[in-house]
């Protein structure tokens, strides 16, 4: 059976003592084994990033930029490899990974642009012969821990960025779908990335806890559900790290009575069940405004809802794939299960999909919930599957309201035809990611991603420029250079 290691200084290591099954999700069977990092393997891999670390710094930005140009075209010359990995281990359809590997190159993209992006701030004058200005230095070693649900673009929202701006970097994938991240990291070392500027430890948390207490990381990148973004907030930082930690959602879309309910329809179909909801932007409740438009969209959603077709990822007339684990799909079962038994109604039944060829994969089918109400545990929590739950309300103020007393904040949407009522939703809405007939409205990579209230703890938000100063502390310094013979007096006050 095939190991997955580790990437330690250039070279692909292995570990023997602790092993952990990865599955192919649509068959059920266990495809390969990933080894979990023990405390001296990532020591070993913080050691290599410490020692790549001085010369990395002292690389013009421009040379290290020209590394990313260099992987760029590798990832893309190599995109169809990368999407199978994916596939097999994720169980996302092939196209849905296309489109993934693609928002992860965008980030490459502007990890490119390195110069421009670390040029500084320059003030001359500032007093008489005063000069002074800003530089942004890089951190020295640092982590980044991701989740398993886009296991090509989560990693690349991280270290092309810290890297280019003279970091070196520890990646901990996720060991429910290792391949794909390990393979992208080889690119990179094959685009011409010194030896131990970038490694990856696979593993969990023994791996983890390494990362969050040794003092030579200096700061630390999670993606992940909340409880354990929570822990790496709070362990990160009583250990000196700059932490930024991204973790659950609920995301809610607004459906307003005056919607063209046909587009409205056509978007949450692909926004809920796309990547079988396991998506951190995903719309996982639909909240209609009137009993009108609620009638119209369940309506409309279940005639939708007959179409799609779930199943394995390389055939391209599905629409989405299993979820990751068996005991994944029995969580998301457990929560529509839940629902019933608090109230709402099942419209369409997902929990026996009856894929032929594919009995013992971990699927669901799509799921629609009416009669919702905030009080239900599907509704407060995250449940990361195929499953939309419709909520009825019958103003857009307690819409709103229900969003904005929701712990989690990543995304949320409206779906009208009224400016004045959209852009009172964006101006209010305690939501770090809004979308006005957007669906999923995940940043572009030259703005940054990141949700409020629960859905992030730390203060800058992950990628673009909010990462680019994630990644570096600034230093300013201010000079001046006494001409001969010209000399100050002593002052003991402010200049003023
Ligand atoms: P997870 O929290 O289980 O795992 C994330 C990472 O943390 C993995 O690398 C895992 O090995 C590690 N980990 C798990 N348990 C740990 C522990 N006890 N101590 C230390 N490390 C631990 O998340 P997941 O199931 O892989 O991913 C799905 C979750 O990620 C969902 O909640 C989803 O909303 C969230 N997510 C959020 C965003 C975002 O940008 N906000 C993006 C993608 C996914």
């Amino acid at each position: 059976m095939n190991t997955i290691g580790h990437l330690i200084n250039g070279q692909l290591v292995t570990t023997s003592q602790r092993m952990q099954d990865v599955y192919n999700p649509a068959t059920g069977e266990v495809s390969k084994q990933v080894a979990l990092a023990p405390k001296e393997t990532v020591e070993d891999a913080i050691a290599a990033a410490q020692a790549a670390f001085p010369a990395w710094r002292d690389t013009p930005p421009l040379k290290r930029a020209r590394v990313m140009f260099r992987f760029k075209e590798l990832l893309e010359q190599n995109s169809d490899k990368i999407c199978q990995m994916i596939g097999e281990e994720h169980g996302k359809i092939c196209h849905d990974a296309a489109g993934e590997l693609q928002r992860g190159i965008e980030n490459v993209e502007y990890a490119c642009g390195a110069p421009e992006l670390l040029k500084g701030e320059f003030s001359k004058n500032v007093g008489p012969n005063i000069d002074s200005w800003s530089e942004f230095q890089p951190l020295g070693v640092v982590a980044g821990i991701t989740p398993f649900n886009f296991p090509a673009m989560v990693p690349m929202w991280m270290f092309p960025l810290a890297i280019v701006c003279g970091n070196t970097f520890i990646l901990k994938p996720s060991e429910r779908d290792p391949s794909s991240t390990l393979y992208i990291a080889q690119l990179l070392q094959e685009a011409g990335l010194p030896e131990g500027v970038l490694n990856v430890v696979n593993g969990d948390k023994e791996a983890v806890d390494v990362l969050l207490t040794d003092d030579r990381i200096k700061a630390v990148s999670f993606v992940g559900s909340t409880p354990i973004a929570e822990y790496i907030y709070a362990t990160a930082s009583a250990n000196g790290k700059r932490c930024q930690a991204l973790g659950g959602a609920k995301n809610h879309a607004i459906v307003m009575p005056d919607a063209d309910m046909d587009n409205a329809v056509n978007q949450l179909l692909g926004a809920a069940f796309g990547s079988s909801g396991e998506r951190c932007m995903a719309l996982s409740v639909a909240v209609a405004v009137g009993e009108e438009a609620a009638d119209a969209l369940v309506a409309k959603m279940q005639t939708a809802m007959k179409n799609l077709t779930v199943g394995e990822y390389s055939d391209k007339t599905n629409d989405f794939g299993p979820v990751i684990t068996r005991d994944h799909q029995q969580k998301v079962v457990g929560y529509i299960n839940s629902a019933e038994a608090d109230g709402a109604k099942v419209v369409v039944d997902g929990r026996e999909p009856n894929i032929s060829g594919y009995e013992n994969g971990f699927f669901v089918g799509a799921t629609l919930i009416d009669g919702v109400t905030a009080e239900m545990q599907s509704y407060k929590e995250e449940i990361f599957g195929p499953v939309l739950q419709v909520v009825r309300v019958n103003t857009m103020e307690e819409a709103m309201q229900l969003i904005n007393d929701h712990e989690y904040g990543n995304g949320t949407c409206i779906f009208t035809r009224d400016g004045e009522a959209a852009r009172y939703f964006s101006n209010h809405i305690q939501v770090g990611m809004v979308g006005i007939n957007v669906p999923l409205p995940v940043p572009v990579a030259y703005h940054s991603f990141g949700g409020w209230k629960r859905s992030l703890f730390g203060d800058l938000h992950a990628y673009g420029p909010d990462g680019v100063r994630f990644y570096t502390k600034r230093k300013t310094i201010t000079q001046r250079w006494p001409s001969s013979g010209v000399r100050e007096g002593v002052s003991f006050a402010f200049p003023s």
